[in-house]
């Protein structure tokens, strides 16, 4: 069986070094096909480097397009590809991004059967380009890989019933994969001098918090004033922002320790010992709860409704923030949310018992 995988963004990057692994385990032949959507070394080459991801296969080297541009110029490449070389009996996707609809619109049009690997999930706000993304995947896919019971119950009311199988979520095997190699090799705490619960970690890209400058201020100016300093591994779109909006005085603070995007391993050590995560970021809060950290929110819908209702995980604005950390109680119980850790392992069972 041959599957071709299309991936592009950071997380999947990290979701498919566990899947892929597990594939090649079950003795199925996989393609990666890198669209080129995250391209610099801090968010694509690191990923390769330090999880047991093969190099890929194809590099469409597409980045830095309007929706419209990436995604058309991604499948008109996808499709030479799939026709012209690989032919192969599945395509699967990951996630949300533009990389994943471009992969799914082509599939879809080629009829070659479509894998959908965190199928199901939902913000209800369609002004997020992600849940677009994911709504049409969902749609075309003939195997949906779904993480939680809720997200079940999402494609349940949009009437998609076949082929759905709940699996867990791949991000809980690779925190298992790597928390142990994460202790031994990263030295990002001591690069810092954080101590342990001293120092907040905090992750904001989305559009909606990083493209207007009153609420990106807001945003930078209540880290700033937290009772301890704030670790901001920063991705390049929120970079770009600062800079255009000439908002890097709130660095001079020292409260915010701005840096360039870390490792999954750095992250992983960010995410274990901080005092609590602030993000707008979909993996971040659910890494926050299966590592045992607070997480506050900063949007007003989050797809990961399970870690708010078990209290762990807060909605926050940047008003809100110092008094929804101050009032924050640990709650007594943490289940287990997105399964054992053999999310990927299901996942190439069903891909062999689908041959
Ligand atoms: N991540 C990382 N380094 C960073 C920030 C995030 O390795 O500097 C990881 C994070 O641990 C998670 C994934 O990237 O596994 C989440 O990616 P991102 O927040 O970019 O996307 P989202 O999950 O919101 O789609």
């Amino acid at each position: 069986m041959k599957i071709v995988t299309i991936l592009g963004a950071r997380p999947q990057f990290i979701k498919a070094s566990v899947v892929s692994n597990a594939l090649k385990h079950a003795g199925i032949d996989e393609i990666l096909i890198h669209t080129g959507q995250h391209f610099d070394s801090l968010m694509s080459d690191i990923f390769f480097q330090d999880l047991a991801l093969p190099v890929p296969h194809h590099h469409l080297n597409i980045h830095s397009l309007n929706h419209g541009a990436m995604t058309g110029r991604m499948m008109e490449k996808i499709e030479e590809l799939l026709l012209e070389q690989e032919l192969p009996d599945w395509v699967c996707v990951y996630g949300d991004t533009n990389s994943t609809l471009a992969g799914a619109l082509v599939a879809a049009k080629l009829h070659i059967p479509l894998a959908h690997i965190e199928a199901g999930l939902r913000s209800f706000n369609r002004q997020m380009p992600e849940e677009v993304n994911r709504v049409v995947t969902d749609h075309l896919a003939q195997l949906l890989l779904v993480p939680t019971p809720l997200a079940v119950q999402c494609l349940q009311k949009e009437g998609v019933s076949q082929g759905v199988h709940l699996v867990g979520d791949v991000m809980m095997d690779a925190i298992l994969t790597y928390k142990q190699k994460a202790k031994q090799t990263s030295d990002i705490l001591a690069k810092y001098q954080l101590r342990p619960e001293k120092f907040y970690l905090a992750t904001i890209h989305r559009p909606s918090n990083t493209d207007e400058q009153y609420r990106l201020s807001a945003i930078i100016e209540s880290l700033a004033t937290l009772d301890y300093p704030v670790v901001f591994p920063m991705h390049p779109r929120t970079t770009a922002q600062i800079q255009a909006m000439d908002l890097e005085r709130y660095f001079a603070l020292n409260s915010i320790i701005a840096i360039p995007p870390v490792s999954y391993l750095d992250i992983l050590m960010l995410e274990s010992f901080c005092k609590a995560v602030i993000t707008d970021s979909g993996g971040i809060q659910k890494e926050a709860y299966i590592l045992g950290r607070p997480c506050f929110t900063m949007r007003d819908e989050t797809e990961w409704k399970e870690t708010v209702e078990v209290g762990w995980n807060h909605l926050v604005q940047p008003e809100t923030l110092h008094s929804a950390i101050a009032n924050f109680t640990p709650p007594t119980e943490a289940p287990t949310l997105y399964g054992n850790g053999d999310a990927a392992t299901q996942i190439a069972e069903l891909f062999l018992a689908s041959s």
